[in-house]
């Protein structure tokens, strides 16, 4: 299987790019996905995690209280790097299933961490989302329920824009107009399928 590696930053437009190869109909395997459902109500990974922080990590119904995780995690590296060790290799297995599973001429896998996580093993091709810090802000504001330093915070905790462009084979540029992408994804597509062609034995 032929695999583009998808990434970028917080509010880069990822999503807003893949669903427009989704349309090219390319199946998308979506790591932010699959870590949400890996902690799903009963999955022994949320088991893991009750064993480790007690009911203060649930919600009354049973689900991951994700907040009270994530504020965890963020003062406490301990229980960050255990977090990792808990869930990264999960990840992975089923990314691998999905991804082998894929029936489209290529795959893509779109994960925010790609470069951070060295997901880009598993890819033949590294697609990088490329937006200024003010866009990036900018559009998660308008998204995003949050201030403008928890963004910045998390822009800090992720790879750099030169890092990412640097894992990159191919860029789309998005700090101009939605319809700007189209050209992009169409011309970044003719190129994937005769690559995944080229590649197939
Ligand atoms: P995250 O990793 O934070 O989930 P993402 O990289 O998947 O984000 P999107 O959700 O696709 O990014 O885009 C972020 C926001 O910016 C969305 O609200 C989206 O609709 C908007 N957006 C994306 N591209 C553009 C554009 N070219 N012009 C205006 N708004 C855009």
């Amino acid at each position: 299987m032929f695999v583009v590696g998808v990434t970028g930053g917080i509010g880069s437009g990822k999503t807003t790019v893949t669903d427009l190869f989704k349309a090219h109909g390319i199946t998308i395997v979506d790591a932010d996905v699959i870590a949400r459902h890996i902690m799903d109500t009963g999955s022994p990974a949320l088991a893991a995690v009750e064993q480790r922080f007690g009911t203060e990590a649930l919600h009354d119904n049973g689900s991951l209280n994700r907040a009270w995780l994530r504020e965890r995690i963020f003062n406490h590296p301990e229980d960050k790097q255990w977090l990792n060790d808990l869930t990264h290799p999960l990840i992975r297995e089923q990314l691998l299933r999905e991804l082998e599973a894929a029936t489209s001429p290529y795959v893509i896998l779109s994960a925010p961490l790609l470069v951070e996580n060295r997901l880009t093993s598993l890819c033949d091709r590294v697609l990088v989302v490329d937006v200024s810090e003010a866009t990036q802000i900018e559009r998660t504001l308008m998204r995003d329920d949050v201030s403008k330093a928890q963004v910045q915070a998390i822009i800090e905790a992720q790879a750099t824009r030169q890092q990412r462009l640097d894992a990159a084979d191919n860029v789309i540029h998005n700090d101009g107009d939605r319809s700007l992408l189209v050209n992009q994804v169409e011309k970044l597509h003719e190129i994937y399928l005769r690559l995944a062609d080229t590649n197939t034995p």
